[in-house]
């Protein structure tokens, strides 16, 4: 899944610009991402400028 460092963010909002189905949204002046509509396009990853939006493997299991 694709998630907000919230101690990195910086809360620019370049992210919310890419997402294609808008699944990031500012809380408190931070980005977050709402998990069911998040696509895994990865867009965001590469225009946040402090690189706080991460990809985390989960085990299901
Ligand atoms: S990975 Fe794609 S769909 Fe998910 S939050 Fe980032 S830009 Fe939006
Ligand atoms: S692009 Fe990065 S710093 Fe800017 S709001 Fe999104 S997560 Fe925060």
């Amino acid at each position: 899944m694709i998630v907000v460092d919230k101690r990195e963010c910086v809360g620019c909002e370049e992210c919310l610009h890419v997402c294609p189905t808008e699944a990031i949204i500012m809380k408190n002046e931070k980005a977050e991402i709402i998990q069911h509509k998040c696509d895994q396009c990865e867009r965001c990853i590469p225009i946040c400028p402090v690189k706080a939006i991460k990809i985390v493997y989960t085990q299901l299991n």
